[in-house]
């Protein structure tokens, strides 16, 4: 069997349209030792394709990362096949919050040198030694104990539609860059506790290994990252210390925990926390956008942008041509656009 997509994405659009089926969008990772990650992969995309699953999973020597929509109608065997691997039994699945299904149309498995890019070259940095797992009603007690540091894990264009109360951020777009940062950050709170959280725990996950092995005491993370402790905290009513929107890689861009909306946009400066990417293709900037900028600006970031985003189709090939696409596609912006 062919263990790649050969089909047109418009297609494969189309294809998702005219399903008549619900999907549901699941994520999971899991640091494990992968010997041959290639194999691996090979395998997955065989079983997982025959289910009808979309979605992006990457595999490493170091574990497997994987965001991805199963048809409602196969969730069981998706479940049984994955628990059939060794590494992957019992693993926990989590289920998006506000989710409409729609969040992929294909199944693509890479092999990448890590799940997560953490610029580490130090032989001795060990995944197995990780700091203490906290749930939703752990964080909760923990974060309410004026000795705790939390610590987001996420670029800054998550924390900025969405986070705890009280978080810091560690201001860099990398997590590699994270990492280090991080540990200087808190070199003078090595007493305190420190809870480090991300979208779905993978990244603070690592955090917290790396945190331990720059000798700090008392690290933990949150279980299933942002996704599972809100799950758990409305499934037990707990109060959620979450504000705003969850930011995720998905064509929905974010899933709104709370009514809160703690960001603006960047063009008008009105309270708003809707990403859009702008929509001249030669830009495609991640920016926020408000509906009445949305319509001034035609969808673009800027009006440069909008004049370009206006032009004939055969005036902007001819645009795009010969443009250093390295410095079109930014992934994010810092500063108001004006
Ligand atoms: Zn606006
Ligand atoms: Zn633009």
């Amino acid at each position: 069997m062919v263990l790649h997509n050969r089909v047109s994405a418009d297609e494969l659009r189309k294809r998702l349209e005219l399903e008549t089926f619900k999907r549901v969008t699941i994520s999971f990772y899991q640091y494990a030792k992968i010997e041959d990650p290639q194999a691996f992969r090979d395998q997955l995309y065989e079983s997982l394709f025959k289910l009808d699953v979309f979605g992006r999973i990457y595999v490493a020597h170091e574990g497997i990362n994987a965001q991805i929509s199963v048809p409602e109608h196969h969730v069981d065997a998706f479940r049984s096949t994955l628990y059939a691997i060794g590494f992957l039994n019992g693993i926990r699945l989590n289920v998006a919050v506000d989710d409409d299904g729609k969040s992929f149309f294909v199944l693509k498995i890479k092999v990448r040198e890590k799940i997560v890019a953490d610029g580490i070259d130090d032989p001795t940095f060990d995944m197995a030694n990780r700091g203490k797992y906290v749930d939703a009603q752990g964080f909760n007690e923990l974060t309410n104990d004026p000795e705790t540091v939390i610590v987001d894990m996420r670029n800054h264009y998550e924390y900025e539609v969405g986070h705890f109360d009280g978080a810091i951020e560690v201001p860099s777009d990398t997590f590699r860059d994270q990492l280090p940062m991080a540990v200087d950050m808190l070199k003078d709170q090595k007493d305190k506790n420190i809870i480090m959280y991300c979208t779905g725990g993978i990244r603070c996950e690592k955090a917290s290994a790396y945190m331990l092995h720059h000798g700090f005491k008392n690290v933990f993370h949150l279980e299933g990252g942002i996704i599972e402790y809100t799950n758990k905290a409305r499934q037990q009513n707990l109060p959620i210390k979450f504000k705003g929107k969850n930011f995720v890689f998905d064509d929905r861009l974010g899933e709104r925990i709370s009514e809160d909306i703690i960001s603006q946009c960047h063009q008008c400066g009105e309270p708003c926390d809707t990403h859009t990417n702008c929509l001249n293709d030669g830009c495609h900037l991640l920016f926020i956008q408000c509906e009445a900028c949305a319509q001034k600006y035609d969808g673009c970031c800027s009006d440069a942008c909008k004049e370009v985003h206006a032009l004939p189709e055969e005036e902007k090939a001819v645009l795009r041509k010969g443009v250093d696409k390295g410095l079109m596609f930014n992934k994010s912006r810092r500063k108001r656009i004006k």
